[in-house]
């Protein structure tokens, strides 16, 4: 399996140099020639069959460059009980008839990123070490919250490797920030940017994408990579659990092989929803895709009129890893739906990053309609539903969960549509507890961070993280803040 970029159809370069590279050097992202197909008989053989096995499996088709056994050690160690709280990894929840929370977070960092950031650096050591001839890799991160914490857990005090993560200042919850803040590991660093999502993930990007900053590194031996969903890494670890879910619901008896089922994505990036389309494009049987946002809608405006225009306020909501206007991963979502179309693909996103705006044609438009829903809500609507949700069903959803469970009901109220669904669920409520208690009490009780999460745990019920209890002793290590203009130098500073 080779891969090619969406900005350059003719390039064709093998899985660990896409993974080891991160990026295309024409700004590109790296996507496979081909998506490997599973069959109805795969599907059943895996339904018998372990997490780890079932990652081994789907990995092997896109990682065709790695060996069985490289492979296997990959995925033995990101994926283990002690890491996970158990050999479940991706556990299912009922939420009511038909409809399932596809849990995501019983990670080490508490949101669904884990899932794939504790492979990405066994993935990423392995590529290096076929393509990136003793460099040291220097992984930068642009983060909206949940990405850099994962990112720094899985690749803290990894041999060969620096991370350097940036987050907006005033753009993560509490948790987030600490989280980050008190990262441990010799090999770390984190610095907040005074700025939002978008200009550290575009900060990041220019960084790659410069000559200057390339060689510079180059000098001492070292290559930037990175751990965003712009990394095919991220991306593929991410399509396992789709598949394994509908295998589980399968063994669950819930449904039957080929009974096609609506997935439903609380979207930023657009990481997630992308690696359920590539599921379905290899043949896991998938109605529709129902693409949730919050205030920052710009998702559901693309996929009502096929107009991309970020030009318009941004919103801190209190699903901040969904504050997002560049949903990076979009361009490759259009790059399949406009028949691999590298010029027309470069055409709309130098637009995005001159106008802020692109249009695609009638026809991508339309293929992108016949799978795609898209819907949001807002903070209160937000609240609503994680109060509904507890009350009627006695689950806790965080905030961004809220999203998509808001969302879908707005959905089958408005279509009828009785497809069973999977609800991605993608972060513990404990790491927004301040906005989780505001919404289950009407107002978040004036105390530490730590005692609401205590009082959240009184409340629920629902067991609190030991990852998110250990911080209060942690010490904040990284302290830094600056202009989203000084990223350049700060790297090299944090580098020396
Ligand atoms: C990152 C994140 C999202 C958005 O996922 P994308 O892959 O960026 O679309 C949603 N919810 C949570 C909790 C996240 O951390």
């Amino acid at each position: 399996m080779k891969y090619k970029s969406t900005r350059n159809s003719g390039l064709s370069v093998t899985a660990a140099q896409a993974i080891a590279q991160g990026i295309s050097s024409e700004g590109g992202l790296f996507v496979p020639e081909s998506l490997p197909k599973i069959t109805a008989e795969d599907l059943k053989a895996l339904a018998g069959k372990s997490y780890v096995e079932r990652a081994e499996f789907v990995l092997s088709k896109f990682l065709t460059d790695f060996s069985a056994e490289e492979l296997s050690n990959c995925v033995r160690s990101a994926y283990t009980a002690e890491k996970f709280g158990s050999d479940d990894i991706a556990q299912i929840a009922h939420l009511y008839d038909g409809t399932y929370m596809l849990e995501l977070w019983h990670g080490p960092t508490c949101a669904f990123k884990d899932m794939a950031l504790q492979l990405l650096p066994h993935l990423l050591t392995v590529s290096a070490g076929k393509t990136a001839q003793g460099k040291e890799i220097v992984i930068l991160v642009a983060t909206s919250g949940d990405t850099g914490k994962a990112a720094l857990e899985g690749f803290k005090d990894v041999p060969g490797t620096k991370i350097l993560v940036f987050y907006p200042e005033d753009g993560v919850s509490h948790m987030q920030k600490r989280q980050m803040t008190t990262q441990e590991g010799g090999n770390v660093g984190v610095c907040a940017i005074k700025g939002n999502f978008d200009d550290a993930q575009n900060g990041v990007k220019a960084i790659f994408t410069s000559k200057e900053m390339v060689e510079k590194l180059a000098e001492k031996n070292r290559m930037f990579s990175s751990a965003n969903s712009i990394n095919w890494g991220r991306l593929v670890p991410q399509i396992v659990y789709y598949i394994s879910a509908y295998c589980e619901l399968m063994a669950a008896g819930e449904i039957s092989c080929g009974d096609p089922i609506n997935v439903v994505v609380p979207t930023g990036n657009f990481g997630n929803i992308l690696a359920a389309y590539y599921a379905k494009g290899m043949g896991l049987p998938v109605n529709k895709f129902i693409c949730a946002s919050n205030a920052n809608k710009v998702l559901t405006d693309f996929i009502n009129t096929g107009v991309y225009d970020k030009n318009r306020e941004f919103h801190t909501t209190i699903s901040p890893s969904m504050d997002i206007l560049i949903s990076s991963n979009l361009e490759r979502l259009l790059y399949a739906l406009s028949g691999e179309d590298d010029g027309i693909i470069s055409q709309w996103f130098t637009q995005l990053k001159t106008e802020g705006k692109y249009t695609v044609s009638e026809e991508v438009k339309a293929k992108l309609q016949a799978e795609f829903v898209g819907g949001y809500c807002d903070d209160e609507a937000t609240k609503a539903t994680i109060k509904a949700v507890f009350d009627k069903y006695s689950y806790l959803c965080d905030t961004h969960t809220a999203v998509a469970v808001k969302v879908y009901e707005d959905y089958k109220a408005k279509t009828g549509d009785t497809t069973k669904a999977l609800i991605a669920s993608t972060a513990s409520p404990y790491k927004f507890t301040g906005a989780v208690l505001e919404a289950l009490c009407g107002e978040a009780p004036d105390m530490d961070d730590f005692a609401q999460v205590q009082k959240l745990g009184e409340i629920s019920g629902l067991p609190i993280p030991a990852a998110l209890a250990q911080l209060k002793e942690k010490p904040i290590r990284f302290t830094g803040s600056i202009e989203a203009g000084e990223m350049p130098e700060t790297v090299l500073s944090m580098l020396d």
